[in-house]
């Protein structure tokens, strides 16, 4: 099973160019689109869940033209958008199971059968009986994957998932995904680069509509190894080093300015080598410093 994308393009009435030539081959297996917002990730995530046209390009399943045979492709797909409703006044146990009849799925003893099974596996049996209203927002997304999975999904697309989820809720969440089967495509849309670096054998980055990078994510923080330096420096000067250094990001710990920067020699002036993280690529990638453009 494999999703490729080709050269695909999406342009809003508006005029904003939220899709520019795309190109991503994607394995089955956890895949992290990271992007920061308004970079075009949910353009595409729409897309390839057939909710929208795009301009110009193709997206293959395997043999299935994804653009062209929309039904065919709804029926092996699973998709937990950014913003999905839930009917507040029903329970867990009656939603989904209301859900499945959608999907098609009428023989009512396989359908209790699915039902339970994926309220054991997103861990939500027991509050089966209580009213989604009441549901963290947690215990939504994981509602949210549980729906995603009715149909068995070949293509699973999951949008921003983690936003507004407290860490321990993230780590459920972060869990449940890891667990999905080796057999389907996972496509994660996010802009917070732990969920990447937790997940996903492969990646890409992009902004703007564009595809800045795409790899494995060990080995495109191993193309920035050994680059990453990081001082301690005072707010007034904090100017002074970015005119004069490649400053990829600065953070506050206790008050104080952290720079992080990338050189390919040791700058020296109190900067130490640090170990390079995917937050330093992402960061170096997006601000447009990186030393050479490379993909893994
Ligand atoms: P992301 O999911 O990475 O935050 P989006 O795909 O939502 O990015 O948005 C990409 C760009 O397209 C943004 O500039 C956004 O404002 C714009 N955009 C998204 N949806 C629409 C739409 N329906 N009409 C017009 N512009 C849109």
């Amino acid at each position: 099973m494999k999703l490729i994308i080709s050269n695909l393009s999406k342009t809003y009435a508006n005029g904003v160019k939220a899709l520019n030539k795309v190109s991503l081959d994607i394995p089955t297996g956890m895949f992290g689109l990271l992007g920061p917002n308004g970079a075009g990730k949910s353009s595409l995530m729409r897309t390839l869940a057939t909710l929208q046209e795009a301009d110009e390009g193709t997206i293959t399943l395997d043999n299935l033209n994804v653009l062209t045979h929309k039904n065919e492709v709804r029926k092996v797909l699973g998709y937990l958008p950014q913003e999905f409703g839930l009917y507040p006044r029903i329970s867990a146990e009656m939603l989904l199971n209301h859900l499945a009849v959608l999907k098609g799925i009428t023989k009512r003893n396989e359908r209790r059968e699915i039902v339970k099974a994926l309220l054991h596996k997103t861990n939500l049996y027991q509050a089966r009986t209580q009213n989604l209203k009441g549901f963290s927002g947690g215990m939504k997304q994981r509602f949210g994957i549980a729906q995603a999975l009715l149909s068995n999904p070949k293509l699973l697309i999951v949008d921003e998932p983690t936003a507004g989820l407290d860490p321990a809720e993230r780590n459920r969440f972060y869990n449940l995904l890891s667990e999905l089967g080796e057999n389907t495509v996972v496509i994660l849309s996010t802009h917070i680069v732990d969920d990447i670096k937790e997940l996903c054998t492969n990646m890409a980055i992009i902004n703007q509509g564009e595809v800045l990078l795409k790899g494995n994510p060990l080995a495109v923080i191993q193309q920035i190894e050994g680059k990453v330096y990081e001082k301690a420096v005072q707010k007034s000067e904090l100017e002074d080093y970015k005119q004069n250094y490649n400053v990829i990001s600065e953070k506050l710990f206790l008050g104080k300015p952290i720079l992080h920067i990338l050189s390919d020699n040791n700058p020296g002036n109190g900067f130490k080598p640090i170990e390079a993280s995917l937050e330093d690529r992402y960061f170096s990638e997006i601000f447009g410093k990186s030393l050479n453009p490379i993909n893994a």
